[in-house]
């Protein structure tokens, strides 16, 4: 064997050595690290994230015991507010009590679709409803029975949604527009109706006439001079902004806005009489 081809073996058989010692040397250096990680490290890591969280927890229920507490104590203020935030919109419904009516011709149906007049259900001084037969597009339920409503009251008062699925369109606006059924022809309507006159609705006209037993009481406990602290401008016709409302009806003039301009009445167009200066909005608001 050459001297060469001996060298040649021999390291040979050296690095294979080295390559074994790195090997079992990266393996015992695997399990230390191993272990102080999950032994000796981890366990400390645990108890301190516990701890932090605990602290955490605790801010985090000091939080939530001031906001409830907070909020408790604000819906508790907010009680009068709420009764005289009503009183104020009745007062303020009463310039609006002119008579109304909903005239057979105001309610239409789209693209010439046949129309059925019912007439009123439901016709009291601040309340009116009357009852629509109208063909929709349906296959089978082609017709639906509609009640069409103006009520002094918002409907947010009367707790009822306006149905905006429907067909139709109306010249002057009904803030009631409750779909009732979807029938295949007018006589199972018309049938429908005569069994069950007293119950549709009734809900609605209940809450009316409890919302309506509220309103003449307050109107006639309450004058706008008992609130004018609270008033923001008037109007010779008897409607009112509070100085919140008016805040967003009052255009400024003037390079810091310093003029005030006057407040038309939405009922009767006059020029409404400022009662206080009403507070700014701030700018960029
Ligand atoms: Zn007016």
């Amino acid at each position: 064997m050459s001297e060469l081809v001996k060298q040649y073996l021999e390291n040979e058989k050296q690095i294979n050595t080295l390559y074994n010692e790195l090997h079992e040397f990266m393996k015992v250096k695997e399990t230390e690290i191993h272990s102080v990680k999950w032994n000796e490290y981890e366990p400390k890591i645990r108890a301190v994230m516990e701890e932090r969280d605990k602290k955490i927890e605790a801010i985090r229920d000091q939080q939530i015991s001031k906001e409830s507490e907070t909020r408790r104590a604000i819906s508790e203020l907010n009680i009068v507010r709420d009764q005289v935030n009503r009183i104020l919109l009745f007062l303020q419904l009463r310039a609006r009590s002119e008579s109304f009516t909903i005239e057979d011709s105001e309610i239409h149906a789209y693209d010439g679709r046949h129309i059925e007049i019912l007439g009123y259900i439901f016709d009291d001084q601040f309340l009116k409803i009357k009852l629509f037969i109208i063909e929709n597009s349906k296959p089978k339920n082609k017709y639906s029975l509609i009640a069409f409503g103006k009520c002094l009251f918002p409907e947010s008062l009367l707790k009822v949604d306006r149905d905006y699925g429907i067909d139709t369109h109306e010249d002057n606006y009904c803030s009631l527009r409750v779909l009732i059924r979807d029938m295949p022809t007018i006589s199972d309507l018309r049938a429908y109706l005569d069994r069950n006159k007293s119950t549709i609705l009734a809900m609605l006209v209940q809450n009316y006439q409890q919302v309506k037993e509220d309103y003449l009481d307050i109107i006639e406990k309450y004058r706008v001079e008992d609130f004018i602290d609270l008033i923001g401008c008037r109007c010779e016709c008897g409607f009112f902004y509070t100085k919140e409302e008016a805040r967003n009806y009052t255009r400024r003039s003037g390079f810091m806005g310093e003029h005030q301009e006057p407040v038309k009445c939405p009922l009767c167009k006059k020029v409404m009489v400022l009662q206080s200066s009403i507070p700014q909005v701030a700018i960029n608001q």
